[in-house]
């Protein structure tokens, strides 16, 4: 990796960057184990490429408190959403095994702490709502009674879901410096970007030297687009409308939380661990159903003192083609009215798909509704 050139690019959270692999310990076999759900899995990966930085392992309880209740680590640094592991009971040794759901080891956590939490107040705080209904928060309830808290290594990563777009934080960076880039704008998605959506990343493009389109690819609702068919359309919208040499595709490996806002701030921190020096936050960032407003996600913003994140927020409103502007647009750029512009809900653009029907060229790039429409066929 050329040091020299990585360093023109915007820090990590904290300074450093994380590094929690390391090799297997010997006395593993003799270790309690804990399996992890797939969001704590998400986790740990995040913590081992040092995409949590700068976590170095699932967080006590003064981290927590403070992450919970003001958005800071104990030590200050701005931090939005927890991290942790739950368990049921505290681990018999001072170091447990960490496997995932078939019962492969994959890390050693060093134990810390254990400690009960209020499941209620962190749904409060974090979700704002205790509504069963909302992912996160059923998630949250279902979820064991207390956090263990420790370091951890990793010896095993997961296995990536799409091996050619996994990039570690270190990775990202070095393709940042390989290309010259310094100013980087990273784009969050998990659904399929439609010419709105294009719309937006290649305004933010305009202004800086590259764009990280980087879809969550950890666990996600099941009625959200799969990610297989998600990661078809990037691929042929890329090929066919963005310059290969200012786009950088690669996977986001955490898991959603549907946490809104806080979720917003949590994603540009880790980021600006992969090297993004902005990112883009549109309307209802990380939402789900109605219990945030359309721009909360975006107004959680003020919350911080300018340099605290560092990494710059680009806020969109919703795009859309207008007809008597005869491009894209959006509210702050268009003074006409809906009639100009073309507005497909997303129950009609589905409907449209299911019948094999191409949406309207000024919403849906065709490729990329091909890939959706064969996908529905299946
Ligand atoms: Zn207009």
């Amino acid at each position: 990796m050329t040091t020299v050139a990585t360093e023109r690019l915007i820090r990590p959270h904290g300074g450093e960057l994380v590094d929690r692999t390391g090799p297997r310990p010997d006395d593993l076999d003799r270790l309690e184990q804990l399996a992890l759900t797939s969001r704590e899995l998400s986790d740990l990966d995040m913590l081992a490429s040092g995409s949590l930085s700068p976590l170095e392992g699932f967080m006590g309880r003064e981290d927590y408190e403070k992450v919970v209740e003001e958005m800071r680590l104990s030590n200050g640094l701005a931090w939005a959403l927890p991290v942790c592991l739950a368990v049921d009971d505290a681990p018999g040794g001072d170091r447990v095994a960490l496997a995932d759901g078939e019962g492969r080891v994959l890390a050693l956590l060093e134990v810390d702490d254990v400690y009960q939490y209020d499941k209620e107040r962190e749904a409060e705080r974090c979700f704002r709502t205790t509504d069963e209904a909302h992912p996160g928060v059923a998630r949250l309830f279902a979820q064991k009674s207390r956090y263990l808290a420790g370091r951890v290594t990793v010896f095993e990563r997961l296995e990536p879901s799409f091996p050619e777009l996994a990039m570690d934080p270190a990775e990202t960076r070095a393709a940042f410096a390989e290309r010259g880039w310094k100013r980087v704008v990273g784009f969050q998605t998990r659904n399929p970007i439609h010419r709105a959506h294009e719309y937006l990343t290649k305004g933010a493009l305009e202004t800086v030297d590259g764009l990280l389109i980087h879809p969550l690819v950890g666990e996600t609702k099941s009625d959200d687009v799969p990610v297989a068919t998600r990661v078809e359309c990037y691929r042929v919208l890329l090929e066919g409308y963005y310059p290969q040499d200012r786009v950088v595709l690669s996977a986001f490996p955490a898991a959603m939380r549907y946490a809104g806002p806080r979720e917003a701030i949590w994603h540009a921190i880790c980021r600006k661990n992969y090297g993004c020096s902005h990112f883009i936050v549109g309307r209802d960032h990380a939402g789900v159903g109605d219990y945030y407003g359309t721009y909360d996600a975006q107004l959680i913003f003020d919350e911080f003192e300018p340099h605290e994140l560092d990494i710059e927020p680009m806020f969109f409103e919703h795009a859309f083609y207008c007809r008597r502007c005869g491009q894209m647009a959006t509210p702050k750029t268009c003074p006409h009215g809906g009639d100009d512009h073309v507005f497909l809900s997303g129950t009609k653009v589905r409907d449209l798909l299911a019948a094999g029907e191409l949406p309207p060229v000024e919403f849906s790039r065709p490729e990329v509704a091909e890939v959706l429409i064969r996908a529905y066929r299946d």
